[in-house]
């Protein structure tokens, strides 16, 4: 298949739109028409990693962390940064990033640590905002639905498990077409009174074009009516870390116990026990230290995450397990969640996930 066909199914379930400003998640080297017929999952985009994916004849490399976060001057192969672009390029592979768009859905790597750890009830950590838009459009009664029901396909209306979310009232709408007009109802030059349906629906921004789109096609009218409002809202499902409950309490040193078989680390560095039993537990894949507010305020007893600093560990004070179990160690588990959504769509489309370990991280015990 072509390249943007695997790409586009995977911007559908982590859009580019939700990636952290530092991020460069996209396709990074090569072009979106060309053929695929293997690809190769990785966490990170290594030079052993690109010389696995040419010896096993994959012409695509999906990683998690982008091998390019800032701009790039030379290519004298002077970095592993530099060797592994001009290397794909050479060597006609494409590289492909899903990393903080995966990372701030419900259904991403947050997800698959919950689902490690047997955590229930989870949801997401600190939610964003100013993800989601409002809709207000009138239509003629008679086409409400047919407009209501493109909205809806374009991907308005969703609000956490509601789909085809709407409101509708009804009311008059007035227009007087110019001399050069062509009303749907009426006549130009005279004020027209039509009976007309307010549909308001809520709509993520992303979105946005293609949903005008279809309400401009869907909508009878050669002029269409609509207003576009900025919504301070969080979205649910949208966001960093999630957090959510053990089935059976436990205690701390029994749960990390259980951490470090589950997330198969050699080690955990943790602060101090503060002796109470474990039942509530938030989680961040990777640098997670910024959301340890979050995790306090939601009354995790537990914090999983990775990449904490000797100064940082003091802020746990005393209020909750703050739980190092590194960054690679966070994340691995999304190597195998990524193979099984591609898997999931093109049954036929060869996945291979990397035979490479690229944690950078060695442990001396
Ligand atoms: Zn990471």
């Amino acid at each position: 298949m072509k390249l943007a066909q695997l790409t586009a199914y995977l911007e559908s379930l982590a859009p580019l739109a939700y990636q952290e400003d530092y991020d460069n998640s996209g396709l990074i080297v090569g072009r979106p028409d060309m053929e695929v017929q293997q690809a190769m999952v990785s966490l990170d985009c290594t030079e052993a990693v690109v010389d696995e994916a040419i010896a096993t004849g994959c012409q695509v490399i999906i990683s998690h962390h982008p091998i390019v976060f800032k701009g790039l001057k030379r290519f004298n192969g002077k970095t592993y940064v530099e060797r592994v672009v001009e290397k794909a390029i050479r060597n006609n592979i494409a590289l492909y990033a899903i990393h903080t768009n995966l990372d701030n859905m419900m259904t991403g790597v947050n997800a698959r640590i919950c689902e490690t750890l047997g955590l229930t009830n989870t949801r997401i950590l600190a939610p964003k905002q100013n993800l989601l838009k409002k809709l207000v459009t009138y239509v003629p009664v008679a086409q409400a639905e047919q407009v209501r029901k493109a909205l809806f396909h374009a991907g308005a209306g969703h609000i956490g498990d509601y789909s085809e979310c709407s409101f509708n009232a009804e009311g008059t709408g007035t227009f007087k077409g110019g001399e050069n007009s062509d009303p749907y109802v009426g006549e130009p030059g005279i004020r027209h009174h039509e009976e007309e349906m307010r549909i308001e629906t809520v709509y993520p921004a992303n979105l946005e074009s293609k949903i005008i789109m279809a309400l401009v096609l869907a909508h009878p009218y050669e002029e269409v009516a609509y207003d576009l409002y900025n919504l301070t809202n969080q979205h649910q499902q949208i966001g960093s870390g999630m957090i959510g409950d053990l089935e059976v309490p436990m205690d701390e040193a029994e749960f990390l116990a259980d951490v470090k078989t589950s997330m198969d680390c050699a080690v955990i560095r943790h602060t101090a026990f503060t002796g109470k039993q474990v039942k509530k537990v938030a989680v961040c894949g990777g640098s997670g230290g910024f959301l340890l507010k979050h995790a306090v305020a939601a009354g995790a007893d537990v914090f999983v995450t990775a990449d904490y600093k000797y100064h940082e560990f003091f802020d746990a004070e005393g209020k909750i397990v703050i739980a190092d179990i590194g960054h690679f160690e966070s994340e691995q588990f999304t190597q195998q969640l990524l193979c099984e959504i591609i898997q999931e769509k093109f049954s036929n489309f060869a996945i291979r996930l990397t035979k490479v370990n690229t944690n950078p991280v060695k442990y001396f015990i």
